[in-house]
């Protein structure tokens, strides 16, 4: 998906409020991982560069719409200024006369970041009031959180009509790269789908099943496509309401053309934090056993079926990744689509545990790829519209 964007003379010399999304892990008064602030660094680099005047908004936890000092994101100052090297100002509150007054008295070089904005609870049920107290201030929109443009309150997609708005970089760089391997991917496209549960998935596979070549299923959610295939799956994770799903999924690739591959084998143990694991294979998983990683053939199967690969996206890791036990499936599936990439095949990484598998591997630049959002890239990879997104789309 093209996005459009804003040039120099879009923003020169304008006050520019960009919604990026600052919600970073946090623990004991500081911030264990930045590349959320980073990861808008670029777009924060051309606005200055152009001399705008900006004020950066974002929401932190879930304070449910009330002032909480635990979640005031004054607490990260320090953390933005280091991953930016600006001087970044705190406005105690997200609208009104605090933030006017901060934007009159901003020098060159310096930043604002505005409190928590989901301390209003009208931000999240995209009040129009508050979207306009939002923009007020302001004569251009920088939408920069692809992590929450999938969430239409008001500082994601409310303020979008109000101002001159644009996609800020990172925004730009998701929809293509999504874009590059969910639209019209280059084939082969090799779709690896794995995680806990086949609910989640349901969308993305009814929007690219007719465009894959292949499809590999591992994680907890292969065993319910394994159970339908009237498999003994143990005591492996099955979604009960799930199974005709899967076995019409089975059918429809069939009938299609497209390769869909399933565990052969499986890491097994009684329990999740067991120190005794075995691997057996898909045909004879024991009845108090669960599948808790994919075994070394199906690595091997699903290694192979990526050789050619001309697009992989992937989602969900193969196992429970959390656990050194059960985390070489995953570690391995790493390794194959590294290899992808650097065959020349366009490589993306959905956002949340997928992405937070491959980083905690070390594997964070070997992809073409690694998506910041979740929930945001699973609607993308759904075909869905999202609302701080679609508005800039150019057809
Ligand atoms: P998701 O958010 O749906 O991508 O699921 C990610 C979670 O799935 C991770 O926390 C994994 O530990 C978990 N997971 C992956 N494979 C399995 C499995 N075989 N059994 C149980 N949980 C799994």
């Amino acid at each position: 998906m093209k996005l459009k964007t804003f040039g120099l003379e879009d923003i020169r010399d304008k006050k520019v409020l960009m919604r990026v999304d600052f919600n970073v892990p946090f623990k004991n008064g500081r911030v264990t991982d930045d590349a959320r602030i980073r990861a808008h660094e670029s777009t924060l680099r051309k606005l200055l560069d152009g001399g705008a005047k900006v004020a950066l908004v974002s929401h932190f936890g879930r304070p449910k719409g009330a002032s909480d000092p635990l979640l005031s994101l004054k607490q990260i100052v320090p953390d933005v200024e280091r991953a930016y090297g600006v001087k970044v100002l705190f406005v105690e509150d997200c609208v009104g006369p605090k933030v006017q007054a901060a934007l009159d008295a901003l020098s060159k070089g310096e930043v604002l970041l505005l409190e928590n904005v989901r301390f209003h609870p009208e931000e999240q049920k995209n009040d129009p009031a508050f979207a306009a107290d939002l923009a007020k201030p302001f004569e251009v929109f920088v939408m920069d959180a692809f992590s929450a443009a999938h969430r239409a309150d008001a500082s994601t997609s409310g303020v979008i009509p109000l101002l001159s708005s644009f996609a800020g970089d990172l925004l730009v760089r998701e929809g293509e790269m999504l874009g590059a391997v969910s639209e019209a991917p280059a084939k082969p496209f090799v779709l690896i789908l794995g995680g806990a549960k086949v609910s989640d998935k349901i969308d993305v596979v009814g929007n690219l099943l007719n465009k894959a070549t292949t499809i590999l299923i591992g994680g907890g959610m292969a065993y319910t496509f394994l159970r339908a295939q009237g498999l003994e799956i143990g005591r492996s994770l099955c979604e009960a309401d799930r199974l005709d799903f899967a076995r019409r999924t089975l059918e429809e690739a069939k009938a299609r053309g497209v390769r869909l591959l399933l565990p052969v084998d499986s890491v097994v143990a009684a329990v999740l934090d067991a120190s005794e694991t075995k691997v057996v294979s898909s045909t004879e998983m024991p009845s108090d056993r669960m599948g808790l990683d994919i075994g070394p053939q199906t690595i091997e199967l699903f290694a192979s079926a990526l050789k050619d690969a001309k697009s992989v996206l992937w989602n969900g890791p193969m196992g429970v990744f959390e656990n050194p036990r059960f985390a070489a499936g995953t570690r391995a599936i790493c390794q194959a689509v590294a290899d992808c990439t650097r065959a020349g095949a366009v490589t993306v990484i959905g956002g949340g545990d997928t992405a937070s598998a491959v980083r905690e591997f070390g594997f964070d630049d070997k992809f073409s790829h690694v998506s910041t959002g979740g929930g945001a890239s699973l609607e993308y990879c759904e075909g869905k519209a999202l609302p701080g997104m679609a508005p800039f789309e150019i057809k």
